[in-house]
C-alpha cells in the first residue's frame, strides 16, 4: 500500500492541525482497502479560544454521517476534552447517554454528532488519530492466533487490545490500558483491536496517516509470506437473468419491500462462489464488526437451484440467531443483505440503489478478506453473540427508526419508452420523485442526459428493432435484478392526413411505432415482469380511441389497437398478479407531437382559439403532461393494487367518453 501524501495537494487543505486532519482523512478515505461507506474515525487535539476568548482544549473527532473520503471542516465535532476525559474515567455509562454528553460538551452545538469513539480518540495522548478497517487487520487478526500474529508481525510498535464492544466499553479498556504509562517513551506507534480494526498516532498529521499505510502494508506483506503464491479463485459466470429476478422477487417478499439487485459476476466473484467449503467459510461473519448493520451477521447461500429453499433456510437461522441473543428488541426482517450464488456470483441487495452498491462494496472486499482469511490458517470472525450485540446496539435501532419514510416505489425498477419529452418524460420523473429506478428507452441520442437529470439511466433504443431492445431490457436486469413497472408509451402523432391522401408509408410507420413496438415490447419485458414486486404494465393510450376526430385514422386505430393489447394483456397477466392498465390523455399539449402550427390548425378546425382548445372539455381544466406523469405513478402503486384492465381517461370529462 502507497502513502498517498503529497506535499501541494496537502498545502491546499490549510496548514493548521484541522486543515491537515481533513486532509489525511480524505486520504484514508480514499483506499476502500481501509475504510468504506462511512467507516474508520479520524481525530486532531487543538487548543482554541471558545466565544468568551477563553483557551479551550478540544478533540475534534469525525462526526457520524460523514465520510471519510469525503470529509470536510464542518464534518468534525468540536468536543471538550475535559469533558471526554471525565466520562473515561466513570465505571460505566450508556451509550446513549455518552451520544448526550458529547453532544453536551462541544463548543458548536450545530456541529454532527462525534463518532462513538470520541472517548477513545481523546485518551490517546497524541495530537493525531487515525483509525480503520483495513481489510489486512481483519484478515490478520480474525484467526485463532491473532494476537500472536500480531505481535510477529508488530513487534513492540503496537498495543494488541482483545475484542470489546465499541464505544464506552473500548474507551474505558484501552483508558485502563494505557493509564499511568508513557506510550511516547515506549514507542508505542498504533494499537490493533482484534477483529475490529487499527489505530496509529503521532503528533504529526503525515506521520500518522503514513504510520497507518507502513502497517497495513506490513501486514500485507506478512500475510503474503503466510499464502505462500496463494491467489483468490477465479471463475467464468454462467448469466441467469431469469434466475436473478425470481431471486430478486424471493428477497423482496422476505424483506417486506422491493429491494434493488446488484450482481457481481467478476471472475472473483464467482471463484468465491464455487470455491470448496464457501457455503461454510463464507457465512462465518463479517470482516469488522461495523459492516453487520449493512449486511447482517453473515451472507446467504443458494444451494442448487432452490432459491426459495435457500432463502427460507436463511430466514430460519436467522430467526433462531434473534432469539438465541435477543433481550427484547425488535428483531429486524430476516433476509439475507447479500447471497453467494454458485456459479454466477454474489448478488447484493438494498432498499434503494444505494444501498445495494454499498452492501455491494462491502461484499466485494468481504469476500476477497475472508478468501484470504481462510488460506492463511483459518476465518474467525467474531462470535456471533458480539455481531448481535452491534447489529442491534441501542444507537442503530434508534438511527433504524428515525430513517426518512420510504418513497411509495422506492426499490422499484421501472422502464419507460418515449420518455425524452412530454407525457413520457412527465412520467418518468414523478416516477424518479416517487422512488423509483427509471430506465428510459428512447430514439433521441440525449436520452442519457435527459434521464440523468431525474437520476435514472437513459438508453438510445429504436423500439421497432428486437436485438437492441432485448439487449437494453438484459441490462435493465443485469444492473438492478429485474424490471417491476413498464410504461409503454412511445408514440407518435403523424399530421393530419386523411384516408383519400394518405401514404402508405404513413399508416405503416404509425402501426408499426404506436402497436407493433409496443407488442415486442411485451414480448421482452413480460417475463421479466411476471418476476416483478407489485408489478404493473401501463399503457399510455388516447381518448382518440373512444372518441375519434377525422383525418387521424392511423393514430386512431393505433391507439384503439393499443387499448385492446391491454385488456388481451390483463387477461393473460393476472394470475401473476401482474396488473395492466391504461392511461387515455387528451388534449395534453405541453409535448413535443403538439407544434404551435398544429395547435393552431385543431383551434381552427373546431371553430375556436387556441386558448378555447386548450380547455376544451367538460371541466374547462387544462390538462398538462405531469398531470398525466403522476396518474400513471398511481395507477403503479399499491393505490391500484387490485385494479386490472382498467381505463383511466385524464381528460377533464368528455360528453364523447362519458
Ligand atoms: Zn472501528
Amino acid at each position: 500500500m502507497e502513502s498517498l501524501w503529497n506535499d501541494q495537494e496537502a498545502a491546499t487543505f490549510g496548514t493548521d492541525p484541522l486543515g491537515q486532519r481533513v486532509y489525511t482523512s480524505r486520504l484514508l478515505g480514499r483506499n476502500p482497502a481501509l475504510v468504506l461507506h462511512g467507516g474508520g474515525n479520524t481525530s486532531v487535539k487543538t487548543v482554541e479560544k471558545d466565544f468568551f476568548g477563553d483557551e479551550v482544549a478540544l478533540c475534534h473527532v469525525k462526526g457520524s454521517g460523514w465520510d471519510l473520503a469525503t470529509i470536510e471542516r464542518a464534518g468534525f465535532a468540536p468536543v471538550r476534552m475535559s469533558a471526554l476525559l471525565k466520562m473515561a474515567e466513570l465505571e460505566s455509562m450508556t451509550d446513549a447517554d455518552m451520544v448526550t454528553q458529547q453532544r453536551a460538551a462541544m463548543t458548536n452545538p450545530d456541529a454532527p454528532a462525534a463518532s462513538i469513539e470520541a472517548i477513545l480518540h481523546a485518551v490517546l495522548p497524541f495530537r493525531f488519530v487515525d483509525h480503520s478497517h483495513a481489510n489486512a487487520i481483519a484478515a490478520l487478526t480474525c484467526n485463532a492466533d491473532g494476537e500472536a500474529r500480531v505481535k510477529e508481525c508488530f513487534g513492540d510498535r503496537v498495543i494488541v487490545v482483545p475484542y470489546v464492544m465499541p464505544g464506552f466499553i473500548l474507551a474505558r479498556t484501552i483508558y485502563e490500558i494505557i493509564k499511568g504509562r508513557d506510550l511516547k517513551a515506549e514507542g508505542i506507534e498504533g494499537m490493533v483491536l482484534l477483529k475490529h480494526g487499527l489505530f496509529t498516532f503521532d503528533d504529526d498529521a503525515r506521520r500518522s496517516y503514513e504510520l497507518h499505510i507502513e502497517m497495513v502494508t506490513m501486514a500485507e506483506t506478512y500475510l503474503a509470506s503466510k499464502a505462500g503464491g496463494w491467489s483468490a479463485p477465479t471463475g467464468a459466470a454462467v448469466e441467469d437473468l431469469a434466475g436473478l429476478a425470481a431471486l430478486r422477487q424471493a428477497v423482496s417478499r422476505l424483506r417486506g419491500v422491493p429491494v434493488i439487485a446488484k450482481l457481481d459476476a467478476s471472475p472473483e466473484a464467482v471463484g468465491y462462489s464455487l470455491a470448496a467449503g464457501v457455503a461454510e467459510f463464507g457465512t462465518r461473519g463479517p470482516l469488522t464488526p461495523d459492516h453487520s448493520i449493512r449486511t447482517k451477521r453473515a451472507p446467504g447461500y443458494l444451494a442448487g437451484d432452490d432459491l426459495e429453499g435457500s432463502l427460507a433456510a436463511y430466514a430460519e437461522a436467522y430467526r433462531a440467531y434473534f432469539e438465541r441473543h435477543q433481550k427484547g428488541e425488535t428483531m429486524l426482517d430476516p433476509s439475507p443483505r447479500f447471497v453467494i450464488w454458485p456459479g454466477k456470483g454474489v448478488v447484493s441487495f438494498g432498499a434503494n440503489v444505494k444501498e445495494a452498491g454499498i452492501v455491494a462494496d462491502i461484499a466485494a472486499h468481504t469476500l476477497r478478506t475472508v478468501s484470504l482469511g481462510e488460506a492463511v490458517g483459518g476465518w474467525e470472525p467474531l462470535p456471533e453473540k458480539d455481531i448481535f450485540e452491534i447489529e442491534y446496539w441501542e444507537l442503530e435501532q434508534a438511527k433504524l427508526r428515525k430513517g426518512p419514510a420510504r418513497k411509495v416505489h422506492e426499490g422499484k425498477v421501472a422502464l419507460v419508452t418515449g420518455c425524452a419529452a412530454g407525457i413520457g418524460f412527465a412520467i418518468a420523473e414523478s416516477l424518479a420523485e416517487q422512488g423509483a429506478q427509471v430506465i428510459g428507452l428512447d430514439i433521441d441520442k440525449e436520452i442519457p442526459e435527459i434521464m440523468q437529470k431525474i437520476g435514472g439511466i437513459g438508453m438510445v433504443v429504436n423500439l421497432t428493432e428486437d436485438e437492441p431492445v432485448q439487449a437494453a431490457i438484459d441490462a435493465v436486469v443485469r444492473g438492478f435484478g429485474g424490471i417491476d413497472i413498464v410504461v409503454s408509451n412511445a408514440g407518435i402523432f403523424p399530421k393530419n392526413e386523411f384516408l383519400g391522401e394518405m401514404t402508405q408509408n404513413d399508416w405503416d410507420r404509425t402501426i408499426l411505432i404506436n402497436l407493433t413496438s409496443h407488442q415486442k415490447l411485451m414480448n421482452k419485458t413480460v417475463p421479466f415482469v411476471k418476476k416483478g414486486v407489485d408489478a404493473s404494465i401501463i399503457f399510455v393510450g388516447s381518448r382518440n380511441f373512444k372518441a375519434p376526430g377525422p383525418g387521424a385514422a392511423a393514430y386512431s386505430c393505433s391507439k384503439a389497437a393499443l387499448t385492446q393489447l391491454c385488456r388481451v394483456a390483463s387477461l393473460e397477466l393476472a394470475p401473476s398478479k401482474v396488473r395492466v392498465n391504461i392511461v387515455h390523455p387528451d388534449a395534453v399539449f405541453d409535448t413535443k407531437l403538439w407544434t404551435p402550427e398544429a395547435l393552431e390548425r385543431s383551434a381552427v378546425r373546431y371553430g375556436m382559439t387556441v386558448e378555447e382548445y386548450k380547455t376544451k372539455n367538460l371541466m374547462k381544466v387544462e390538462i398538462k403532461s405531469k398531470d398525466i406523469g403522476n396518474m400513471v405513478a398511481a395507477m403503479a402503486s399499491p393505490l391500484f393494487s387490485k385494479v386490472t384492465g382498467a381505463q383511466i381517461p385524464v381528460d377533464g370529462g368528455n360528453d364523447r367518453v362519458i
